[in-house]
C-alpha cells in the first residue's frame, strides 16, 4: 500500500471546469514540480506539499488562462 496522488499518477482525469468559460481545466502539474525535480521513486513523503496526505496541483484554462490551485487527497494503491 502506498499513498499516491491520483492526478500525478494519472489514476483519474481533471474534472474541474473553468468558471469563466466552462472549458475543462488542464493539469499544469503538481506544485512539487515547481520546487525541484520530481522523482516518482524518490522522497515523495518528505515533499512539503504531500506531507499532510495531500498533493497540490495548478490547474489552468487553455482558453482564458484562468488558473486555480486544487488540493487533492492522496489515495491508497
Ligand atoms: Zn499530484
Ligand atoms: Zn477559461
Amino acid at each position: 500500500m502506498e499513498n499516491v496522488c491520483p492526478l500525478c499518477n494519472a489514476l483519474r482525469p481533471v474534472e474541474k471546469k473553468c468558471p469563466v468559460c466552462n472549458q475543462l481545466l488542464v493539469d499544469g502539474g503538481s506544485l512539487n514540480n515547481y520546487l525541484g525535480p520530481y522523482s516518482p521513486y524518490g522522497e515523495t513523503a518528505l515533499l512539503p506539499f504531500q506531507s499532510a496526505g495531500q498533493c497540490i496541483h495548478l490547474l489552468y484554462c487553455p482558453v482564458c488562462a484562468y488558473d486555480i490551485r486544487v488540493t487533492l487527497a492522496l489515495v491508497n494503491i
